[in-house]
């Protein structure tokens, strides 16, 4: 029997630095699946792929071989071999992997890989569609959501500590896109799984989120 958790929601909303929180208390491997597809979307950046070109992402997508390792706890994607976590952090690719996660052979390439993951060991995963698609039978399902502000906002100051130039603005219309285009696509679309529980961190810190859920696994189990 195995005890998946999963957690799905909008871009940043707290995902994967609360998932890897709760990992790290319940000894669970982490699996961030928007990183996948981050790094399929790097694969279609450096062959100069356009969002609109479907024909071409399906044939590149059957040439990248993503796959994840783990070195100190800390989750390494790989792209055909190359550790790819220092290119897929930025605005460019998370936007095209928000545009190409809406093609079915990227996500069935995707799916696939993180279900293997999930069979071999408890994990915590999280992304848009983990509740609803990779892993129905979860023992535990977040929604886990803030405002569209308060998500500008944390991400204007991440990039703010990162001496990177932002506009809030335009971050928060960025993210208003990109809910728009997650929730209203065709293929698996975000959404809250029936049997999820809701979890809102716009009023929440870290440590309150990340211990509302440990509460609700522990009810769980
Ligand atoms: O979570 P993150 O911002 O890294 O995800 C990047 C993009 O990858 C999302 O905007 C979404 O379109 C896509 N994604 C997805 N399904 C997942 C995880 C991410 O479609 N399970």
């Amino acid at each position: 029997m195995s005890y998946n958790i999963a957690i799905d929601g909008p871009a940043g909303a707290g995902k994967s630095t609360i998932a890897k929180k709760i990992a790290k208390e319940l000894s669970y491997i982490y699996v961030d699946t928007g990183a996948m597809y981050r790094a399929m979307a790097l694969f279609f950046i450096r062959q100069g792929i356009r969002p609109e070109e479907t024909e071409k992402i399906n044939q590149a997508c059957q040439q990248a071989d993503i796959t994840i390792s783990y070195q100190d706890g800390e989750q390494m994607v790989m792209l055909n071999g190359e550790n790819v976590n220092g290119f897929i952090r930025t605005e460019e690719v998370g936007n095209m992997a928000s545009a190409t996660s809406v093609n079915q052979n990227v996500r069935v390439k995707m799916v696939e890989l993180q279900q293997q993951l999930a069979k071999t060991t408890d994990v915590i995963m999280d992304g848009r569609d983990i509740g609803t698609k990779v892993l129905p039978d979860a023992v535990l399902k977040i929604y886990l959501t803030a405002s569209s502000r308060i998500r500008a906002e944390r991400r204007y100051k991440e990039l703010q500590e990162k001496q990177v130039d932002c506009d809030l603005k335009t971050i928060e219309k960025d993210i208003v896109d990109r809910d728009y285009r997650d929730m209203h696509r065709e293929n698996s679309p975000l959404m809250q799984a029936e049997d999820a529980i809701l979890v809102d961190s716009s009023n929440m810190s870290i440590d309150e989120a990340v211990k509302t859920i440990i509460d609700l696994f522990q009810e769980r189990v």
